[in-house]
């Protein structure tokens, strides 16, 4: 159908109403209620119109609204005063988007939850995957069995382009904050963030229960809780691999597994029935596909007793055969520090601490000093010593300022910044002006990382500015050599698992939905039965009764996920995201008339700003035409009407203006109508 058409004509609005009802997003009653949605902005308008008044140019209908420069301007009162009342400003931001074709929208919310209550487990074992399951990131799940609930990490995730302006997101904790008192235990397998991020913002929502994990997994969590003061103090039970003890009435066994961070900790929960096992985050140590002995006798112990359920990484389940041993890139990274001429500079997580531990060991053997650049690498290298895992001599590293006393061929520095982050130690270091490292042709840099999907673009900059400067560039693609190797088993190793576990029941998770199913049918191959498989999303209620029969109940714990920004945390910002969105798409246009409230005349031509839709100063027809169409606006609708309603005239504002907009630029930005009764 001709976009055109579907405005003018009277049968506009039929269609659109039938997509409304069709659309699943409306279905949550959003955001076509928006309507008496107050609106969002408003907080921060005054300021941004008054920092906009500063710069003539850009608000060149704005000066004449106060000739008097040391008087306030009678503009802004009035919105000000105007916001204080709550009048004049409750425009409804996308009354527009209700008559307008629609464009294909961001759902912010992805699915109506059935939010039913979820009746008691009674008997059952139950689980629910809080997080962790639609994506990589934000892993939280939790068991619960009679009296008792264990909650396995709290991570957080980063959000993408569906979510502006939002910092991070968390998994919903609302069933258990439901249960605080049943919760016996919060186990963290490990110290990275998509395992820890979210315990600042979550512990207190569900009650702080203790923290069981491993000495360096603590030291990590302290350190980042101490950047939030008004978070509760955590209270932490220190446990050793092949640890184990007892929680609320639940027996639990910790055991050793490999990654690339020290102190990683696999969980298995003995109930009735048999173990519940999930090794968190994993990959095995191997020589030829051949695992280590450690490897072997760790899970050829667990898999000697019965195993009721195995939940297990997903990540890197579409990577056939078995991923490169950390070994082999730790061999390698040596070699290339002992033999490269001038300096040299790795990049790398900081999250890599076994590695990074590893690096600087080597320069060590070989009497070169090590700068460390990028706070996130300096915190996780403290934090090391403290747990006394690494061990260095204590002249090994150096302060950057201390770099010119030693021979190039000496100093070796390790960075953060392998993924072409913006801020991060190394994309600093292309700048000229960067204090603590300038960089010059002798350098060689390596990127021990590899390409987070999506950070394509930004690592080909870094790698194009790092070129202009005749560096030489060593990355895992160009080169023969190991320079990294995931932390997550590949397919090989997953299925190795499988086969020494033998586990009755399945559930995959950490991973998209995709590399779930991936899962579950690698686990079927082996020989599981299909309904010994729960693919579960977040919030799914999965349960096994008498340890024989594997049940996902239709009801689900709520699973939009909570969104921090800034200092808040909420799940009830669809409204601000929205507006967000709209702004970042198509911009604003805001309208400031004055009406005279007796004649219902404007008393001057109407100011109109507008920030990220059209540079106006080019559109000098377009503002024209609007004018005309915002004064015959306001005056055919307020003609007769005493007093004058302004919400009415603002809602035909907003429409005339947002339709006329869209016919001449194909865009929708956010029309804010101001009116001003005089
Ligand atoms: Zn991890
Ligand atoms: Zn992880």
């Amino acid at each position: 159908m001709d976009k055109d058409k579907k405005i003018n004509n009277a049968g506009a609005t039929r269609f659109i109403r039938k997509e409304v009802t069709e659309n699943p997003v409306s279905k949550e009653g959003f955001p076509h209620k928006r309507r008496s949605q107050p609106f969002t902005v408003e907080v921060a308008m005054p300021e941004k119109i008054q920092g906009r008044t500063a710069s003539k140019s850009s608000t060149p209908h704005y000066s004449h609204v106060h000739p008097d420069a040391n008087k306030p301007s009678p503009v802004l009162e009035a919105i000000q005063s105007a916001k204080e009342k709550d009048v004049h400003t409750r425009a409804p931001l996308h009354k527009s988007s209700n008559r307008m074709p629609h464009r294909p929208q961001h759902q912010l919310t992805r699915k109506v939850d059935d939010l039913r209550p979820i009746p008691s487990a009674g008997e059952n074992i139950r689980i629910i995957p809080l997080g962790g399951v639609e994506e990589v990131g934000k892993n939280m799940t939790m068991i619960e069995y009679k009296d008792d609930i264990i909650v396995i990490d709290c991570g957080f995730g980063f959000t993408d382009g569906d979510t502006p302006g939002i910092d991070y997101i968390l998994p919903n904790t609302k069933y258990l904050e439901e249960r605080k008192d049943k919760i016996r235990a919060m186990i963290v397998t490990h110290g990275h963030l998509d395992h820890t991020g979210g315990i600042p913002y979550i512990m207190g929502r569900i009650g702080n229960p203790p923290i069981y994990t491993r000495n360096l997994t603590a030291l990590m969590i302290k350190k980042r809780q101490s950047e939030f003061p008004t978070a509760p103090e955590l209270v932490f039970k220190i446990v050793d691999k092949n640890e184990e003890l007892t929680i609320g009435n639940l027996k639990v066994k910790f055991f050793g597994v490999t990654h690339s961070i020290p102190d990683t900790a696999g969980v298995c929960i003995r109930t009735p029935f048999g173990n519940i096992i999930t090794p968190g985050d994993y990959k095995l140590a191997h020589e030829n596909e051949i695992p280590e002995e450690d490897e072997e006798k760790t899970y050829s112990d667990l898999g000697k007793e019965k195993t009721l359920l195995l939940m297990t990484d997903s990540t890197n389940i579409e990577n056939p055969g078995f991923s490169t041993p950390e070994k082999y890139v730790h061999r390698d990274l040596a070699e290339i520090v002992r033999t490269v001429k001038g300096r040299l500079i790795i990049a790398m997580f900081s999250s890599h601490i076994s590695r990074i531990i590893k690096v600087v060991e080597a320069c060590e053997n070989v009497n070169k000093k090590v700068v460390i650049e990028g706070r996130s690498m300096k915190n996780n290298i403290e934090i090391c010593k403290e747990a006394g895992i690494a061990n260095f001599k204590k002249d090994t590293i150096i302060p950057a300022a201390e770099m010119h006393n030693y021979p190039p061929d000496r100093i070796v520095i390790l960075s953060t910044g392998g993924q072409g982050e913006e801020f991060s130690a190394l994309s600093r270091m292309t700048a000229k002006n960067y204090k603590n490292v300038q960089l010059t042709e002798n350098d060689t840099v390596v990127l021990s990382a590899s390409i987070i999907p999506g950070n394509e673009k930004a690592v080909q900059k870094l790698k194009d500015n790092l070129a202009r400067h005749g560096i030489k560039i060593l990355h895992y693609r160009t080169s023969e050599v190991f320079l990294h190797s995931t932390g997550h088993g590949n397919r090989g190793e997953i299925a190795w698992l499988h086969n020494k576990l033998k586990p009755k029941f399945f559930i995959p998770i950490h991973g998209n939905h995709y590399m779930l199913r991936l899962h579950a049918e690698l686990a079927m191959s082996l020989g599981m039965a299909k309904d010994h498989i729960a693919v579960p999303d977040n919030g799914s209620v999965i349960e096994i009764e008498n340890g024989e029969k594997l049940i996902v109940r239709k009801e689900k714990a709520p699973a939009s996920p909570l969104m921090v920004d800034g200092f808040a945390v909420g799940d009830m910002q669809e409204v601000v995201l929205r507006d967000r969105q709209l702004l970042s798409e198509d911009g604003m246009f805001v309208i400031i008339a004055s009406v005279n409230s007796q004649t219902g005349k404007l008393k001057k031509s109407p100011d109109i700003i507008s920030r990220g839709f059209v540079y106006l100063r080019e559109n000098q027809e377009l503002l024209r035409q609007a004018r005309n169409i915002i004064k015959k606006t306001i005056e055919d609708n307020t003609a007769g009407q005493h007093p004058i309603n302004f919400d009415f005239i603002k809602d035909a504002l907003t429409d005339n203006i947002a339709r006329f907009l869209f016919q001449k630029t194909n865009k929708r930005p956010i029309v804010i109508p101001v009116i001003l009764g005089v």
